[in-house]
């Protein structure tokens, strides 16, 4: 579908999410599932619970647009799933492990936080008010999800990645 309008181009981000988050509801349990450190895991399963009602939140977007599903695919998280399924792939479940995993949801929660924020900068100069309220609640778990990562690597996981030797 061609772009021609500020609305089209909103509506082709909002789908570009959507189709993004839903992957990511199918690549976190794997995250969980591989993650060593029960603390990581448990970071991992709260975030499939918001990113669950991250989805109803692009729903409803999509119903205020009242435009029929266009499907996009996301390149670019398909492309950071693979790096996440391949850091599975290349180690064993360990810290190390989780170093890298920690290391590979990071760039999806720094993608996610430039494309809910440049929605919702293109909802507010559409004057869509209840699409801002939803994007920015969004974009806030999404900045939280990233922190906590950064918080378990920083204070637990990479001291032990570092003493972890495969043998
Ligand atoms: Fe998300
Ligand atoms: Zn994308
Ligand atoms: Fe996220």
């Amino acid at each position: 579908m061609k772009i021609e309008s500020m609305r089209n181009l909103f509506f082709e981000q909002i789908q570009d999410l959507y189709d993004a988050e839903k992957r990511l509801t199918k690549a976190l349990p794997e995250l969980a599932d591989a993650s060593t450190s029960a603390e990581l895991r448990g970071a991992f399963e709260s975030h499939l619970i918001e990113t669950q009602g991250q989805i109803i939140r692009l729903e409803r977007i999509i119903q205020e647009l009242g435009e029929g599903s266009n499907a996009t695919t996301c390149d670019a998280i398909k492309g950071l799933i693979k790096e996440g399924d391949s850091m599975i792939s290349r180690t064993d479940k360990s810290p190390l492990r989780d170093a890298g995993l920690i290391a590979a949801a990071n760039r999806v929660e720094h993608y996610e936080i430039a494309a809910y924020g440049s929605a919702r900068a293109f909802a507010q100069t559409l004057g869509m008010d209840r699409a801002v309220a939803l994007l920015e609640e969004t974009l806030k778990e999404e900045k939280a999800a990233d922190q906590k990562l950064t918080k378990i690597a920083e204070s637990i996981v990479n001291d032990q990645a570092r003493q972890f030797v495969c043998r």
